[in-house]
């Protein structure tokens, strides 16, 4: 039936065309539109999704994927061109995050092509910034089909769809298409095809969808072996084997390789920790599921939460004591984490029992990709590897979280987490890199609002960690198509990352203090730019003044700071060495820690003779004399140390493997409950406000050779340390009339400590933060430096 339609034009009156016949109808009422979507919208099923969309709405037009973004180009009416853009935002995938919807009109084209397609992808905006997504943990339905033996993809280690699977892991090149991936040396069969183009399936354009006929497969090398002597289902049921006996199994995962055995198995975990060379650090547990997960550990409703999330990581949680004492030595809490690839879920299934799965290493070397170079590297550590042909683009170790305050912190960023962007609060006006610190390694990249912290890179000591440092770099530095023209580094020269910035060809390059970046990074992720009171508890950095910091108050913004309180000085016997052994840091606070007001440092007596007793009389002496000739022991005015001196004294840890196991220690035998405070001092010494650490080491050391409960003195230290940093912001607070304090630095992964120090300050009217995106230890020292670097160029 003819009838008069109207056509209404963009900026001018409504005009009446002539009498339409059906045929012409949809094309007079049809304007059409550019649509640009940013944010993480690729590798998360977002075109198949706008597909859906636009054909329910009965769009004309494509959808595709430009440089990091995606570019829909539809015509229809305009009411049904508003809806759609409405609800790309409203209803995107669970996965996808819409940062922003660009619309612009266009000339109608003609209907050459009638309905909605997903185009080929363009390459040609090499300008735009990539969202890089994250790996995604095995979804529900993909699972369901591991184990149902109806299913073609029936126990087929690689299986994924558009809502799981690797991403960042197997991405050479934006835009995320299968031909820019590691996938690219898997031509799909013609069943994997037609899902991969089919509108109604879960893998339409999934890019590493994959099955047992076209896709990666298994293989198995004993030891020894270069040429692999099993695949697929012989290939696992060799691991299997392996692993149920004792043995220890490099399996390829998605960042990387893992070193995986049997955790029930004392005596397999113990091979494991003397073949990789760790002694006593906690090792990871993953366990098959939630039932699995309470016969080991009792985690809180969050740690739950946390733990099922698509990201997967390893979350610290209170262990039941079910496992060997050998898998976390000296901690309450467990690491755990659920399976998250097909190839995890498939041999919990077969091993029913919690496995050991940790980083594919050597001692601190970072976790190893390339097959060829596992079977070097892990030779001596792996019984057997279970191998896959599919690629490794780039590493990406397995992230760490606690639950603090109900609030997850993560520690450790990487898998699951790198490398999503983190919003600058002021944009960074030129693209710049922040190289980070030394231990706990990462970088960051910003540009304009955006900052992506790379993946956690381990310590950075060594020529292979800073090889992988170059390559992450160079690699995300291409991906998100940033070219630093500002660095950022520590103060410390000594650092490797400082020697790279001051070899960086960029325009620029932009000291900072390492605690002014603790105090930064938590106060950008909190979008504060507004100055602050920064508490700053940590190891070591390299102060302003050419001595070593780590318990510092902080006037601070994200321009600069101003140094308002300290903790006292204490010498490193020996430097550096004293972090790997507490009773040297002891013997340094008992024989040399900063006296004031012409008294001596610890008034020494008999009491200090239990602890002595214990030590060796050579160490002792030599310890002494390197103090008081103040040879080789540098000042450091650390909260880190001071832990460790604690952790000592009290007999809890004389020796630490790594950084900060004898404060963990420390925290972990505190007993339950309030007991009161030890005696602290606060002195003014030259402008600064001080905390006199005598009174407390002095009751230590009283109640030690009174022979009082390990555990009380361990819980009133952390008390003393509350009211000492609550007193701190009181005088901040009198001096500035600032009442939001940014916590920052190692320390503060110290739960006890943490949740003490917010509870009071908000109790006394503060506004308390503690880094959650960001970790609060070096590795989120990157993020500081980038958003004090744009900050200080932002703004003219
Ligand atoms: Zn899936
Ligand atoms: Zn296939």
């Amino acid at each position: 039936m003819p009838a008069i339609y109207r056509y209404v034009m963009d900026d001018g009156p409504a005009v009446m065309v002539r009498v339409a016949t059906p045929a012409e109808l949809p094309n007079l009422t049809r304007i059409a539109r550019r649509i640009a979507v940013h944010g993480t919208v690729q590798g998360v099923g977002f075109r198949p999704f706008v597909y859906r969309l636009a054909v329910e709405l009965g769009l004309q037009g494509s959808v595709r994927n430009a440089g990091g973004y995606v570019v829909i180009e539809a015509s229809g009416t305009s009411g049904a061109l508003d809806e759609l853009a409405q609800r790309i935002v409203n209803d995107a995938p669970p996965l996808a995050h819409v940062d922003s919807v660009a619309i612009s009109e266009l000339a109608i084209a003609p209907a050459a092509d009638p309905g909605f397609r997903v185009a080929a992808s363009d390459h040609t905006d090499r300008d735009a910034a990539g969202e890089l997504p994250p790996d995604i943990a095995t979804c529900a339905d993909c699972l369901r089909e591991l184990f149902d033996p109806a299913d073609r993809r029936y126990r087929y280690p690689f299986t994924n769809c558009t809502n799981c699977g690797p991403r960042a892991t197997i991405i050479h090149e934006l835009p995320y298409d299968r031909e820019r991936t590691v996938m690219r040396l898997f031509p799909l069969c013609e069943l994997c095809a037609a899902e991969y183009g089919d509108p109604t399936d879960r893998r339409f354009h999934a890019e590493p969808v994959a099955c047992a006929a076209c896709g990666p497969q298994l293989a198995w090398h004993p030891s020894g072996s270069v040429t692999k002597v099993a695949a697929g289902e012989m290939a696992l049921a060799a691991a299997v084997q392996a692993i149920a006996v004792g043995q220890i199994v490099a399996i390829k995962s998605l960042g990387g390789y893992q070193l995986v055995c049997d955790a029930t198995n004392a005596d397999a975990v113990r091979l494991l920790r003397e073949r990789k060379r760790r002694p006593t650090k906690p090792l990871a547990v993953m366990v098959a599921d939630d039932i699995a997960l309470y016969e080991v550990a009792r985690p809180t409703i969050a740690e739950e939460r946390l733990l099922a999330s698509e990201a997967r990581p390893i979350v610290l949680v209170r262990s039941a004591g079910a496992l060997p004492d050998v898998v976390s030595p000296g901690t309450q809490r467990v690491g755990l984490f659920l399976p998250y690839t097909p190839l995890h879920h498939l041999l919990l299934a077969e091993l029913a029992r919690p496995l050991i799965v940790t980083s594919g290493n050597r001692c601190d070397e970072p976790m190893v990709i390339d097959n060829d170079a596992a079977l070097l590297t892990l030779a001596g550590i792996a019984d057997g590897f279970l191998m896959s042909d599919r690629d490794i683009a780039v590493r990406y170790d397995d992230s760490v979280v606690q639950v603090i305050g109900n609030r997850p912190r993560i520690l450790r960023r990487a898998r699951g987490y790198a490398p999503s962007a983190i919003a600058l609060p002021v944009p960074a006006r030129r693209p710049l890199l922040g190289v980070g610190a030394e231990l706990k390694h990462t970088f960051t990249l910003a540009s304009e609002g955006r900052a992506v912290l790379g993946p956690h890179l381990g310590d950075l000591e060594d020529v292979e960690s800073f090889d992988s440092f170059e390559r992450t770099l160079t690699h995300l530095a291409r991906l998100e198509r940033i070219t630093p023209q500002i660095v950022a580094h520590d103060l410390h020269p000594g650092y490797l990352s400082t020697q790279f910035a001051r070899r960086y060809p960029a325009g620029d390059r932009m000291p900072v203090q390492h605690h002014h970046a603790h105090i930064a990074a938590c106060a950008a992720e909190y979008g504060i730019t507004e100055p602050v009171i920064g508490i700053a508890y940590d190891g070591l950095g390299l102060g302003d003044d050419g001595t070593l910091w780590g318990g510092e108050v902080l006037i601070a913004d994200l321009t600069g700071y101003r140094r308002f309180a300290r903790f006292s000085r204490a010498p490193l016997p020996g430097g550096r060495a004293a972090v790997k052994r507490p009773a040297r840091m002891a013997l340094g606070y008992a024989f040399g820690v900063e006296g004031f007001d012409d008294e001596p440092g610890l008034a020494l007596n008999s009491d200090l003779d239990p602890f002595l007793g214990r030590l060796d009389p050579g160490e002792v002496d030599t310890i002494r004399r390197l103090v008081r000739a103040r040879m080789g022991s540098p000042f450091a005015s650390s909260a880190g140390r001071l832990f460790d001196a604690v952790a000592s004294l009290l007999g809890v840890r004389d020796n630490a493997s790594y950084e900060g196991e004898a404060a963990i220690a420390l925290e972990n035998v505190a007993a339950d409950g309030n007991f009161g405070e030890l005696a602290w001092t606060l002195r003014r010494v030259d402008g600064l406000l001080v905390y006199d650490v005598r009174p407390t080491l002095r009751d230590v050391i009283v109640a030690v050779a009174e022979g009082i409960d390990v555990p009380v003195v361990a819980a009133r230290f952390h008390q003393t340390l509350v009211a000492v940093t609550e007193a701190l912001c009181q005088e901040a607070r009198n001096a500035t009339g600032l009442q939001t304090v940014c916590l920052g630095g190692g320390v503060f992964q110290n739960s006890r400590l943490t949740l003490g120090v917010i509870g009071a300050l908000a109790a006394s009217g503060f506004t308390a933060y503690a880094g959650e995106q960001v970790p609060t230890n070096d590795g989120g020292i990157s993020f500081g430096q980038s958003a004090i670097a744009a900050a200080r160029t932002g703004r003219d």
